[in-house]
């Protein structure tokens, strides 16, 4: 198979990070289109909400009442899914490991990035985000160096269309005892390909890619933003540092600047694809905070958005895809040059 019929005949791509493969289906691209219709959001949004439990001044749910913070603002989420205090679970091996459990202790934050409820990390300026990944990077080692958390996962659910309810620019942070599914696939990955070729393997990658271009949208001097080889949804980006960094907390201050930076132009190039305010689900990946070294580990960030065709037109991830293995039509390289011949100023300050 050429590099030309990886354009236009139907194939499959191999994910070195999670091992799985996804089908890649160029061809339909040509085919009519009738997906579903989303509800398009409605008036601009106020600077202070009066009704958002994540506003300033605000009282939640729980009673609390948030602080008059004027840049981040962290708290642990009165709905929380982890708690630090479950009683330890046996687990039941007399079945064969058919019905097995074991108990999870954690905790679950919640990060506001901006006291301003209508702003974005698009809209937001770099030092501002920049004051955000300071806060991800403090999270992490504190949480990190908790004795029953091994693993922190940092996120953001975006858009209504994603489940998340309120457009209050904000973050969430689970923290666990055990490594989470996809973090443990990549883990397993990075070890076994360092083992296996002395080398790591998102630093290979990033050579590959660079000396390619054909998928990197946008970088600067300490990272840079790609549609991977392997993507599954239709403009799933990945942000790698261009050193080899286990976690956040070795960025030192012009680094975190970059990643600022890095992170303003994806989300702003997202918004300027159908002019809308683009709905994802990003979060970093990073070393296991197990107290091993994990040499092996390249941090990452991933931004997984549903959209399709249109502000209206998301994937679903139905049928073959539940069933047997994701696939996509539009292929990783026309959605990559798609957000790199974006405009690099959000449209609403054009
Ligand atoms: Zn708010
Ligand atoms: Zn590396
Ligand atoms: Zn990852």
């Amino acid at each position: 198979m050429t590099e030309s019929n990886l354009l236009t005949d139907p194939h499959r791509r191999f994910n070195p990070l999670t091992r799985d493969w996804v089908l890649v289906s160029p061809q339909r691209t040509q085919r009519p289109w009738s997906g579903q219709l989303e509800k398009v959001a409605k008036a601009p949004l106020l600077q202070f909400d009066p009704t958002c439990y994540l506003c300033p001044g605000n009282t939640r749910a729980s009673g609390a009442r948030n602080p008059h913070y004027t840049s981040t603002f962290v708290f642990t989420n009165d709905f929380a899914a982890l708690r630090p205090d479950v009683q330890p679970l046996t687990q039941n091996d007399s079945c064969r490991g058919l019905l097995l459990a074991e108990s999870e202790a954690g905790a679950c934050r919640v990060v506001c990035f901006f006291p301003r409820h209508d702003l974005t990390l698009a809209r937001m300026t770099q030092p501002e985000i920049a004051n955000v990944v300071g806060v991800w990077a403090e999270q992490y080692a504190e949480l990190g160096t908790q004795p029953n958390i091994n693993y922190v996962q940092i996120f953001e659910n975006r858009g209504e269309i994603m489940g998340c309810s309120n457009p209050h620019p904000h973050g969430q942070i689970w923290a666990n005892q055990t490594i989470p599914n996809e973090p443990r696939k990549e883990q397993e990955s990075q070890l076994a390909y360092q083992q296996k070729y002395g080398s790591c393997l998102l630093c290979d990658y990033l050579q590959l890619e660079a000396n390619e271009g054909t998928r990197i949208v946008v970088e600067n001097q300490h990272f840079a933003a790609l549609v991977p080889f392997w993507a599954v949804w239709p403009y799933e980006v990945m942000v790698v540092p261009k050193e080899h960094e286990r976690d956040l907390t070795t960025l030192d201050s012009a680094s975190s600047k970059s990643l600022a930076d890095i992170l303003k132009q994806v989300t702003t190039r997202y918004d300027n694809i159908f002019e809308t305010s683009f709905p994802y689900s990003m979060g970093f990946h990073q070393a296991p905070t197990d107290g091993e070294a994990h040499a092996e580990w390249h941090f990452h960030a991933h931004f997984y958005p549903p959209l399709l065709r249109s502000k209206t037109i998301k994937k679903f991830m139905v049928g073959y895809e539940m069933l047997a293995s994701p696939q996509r039509d539009i292929t990783p390289e026309l959605a990559a040059a798609t957000l790199r011949s974006l405009n690099s100023i959000h449209y609403s300050e054009r």
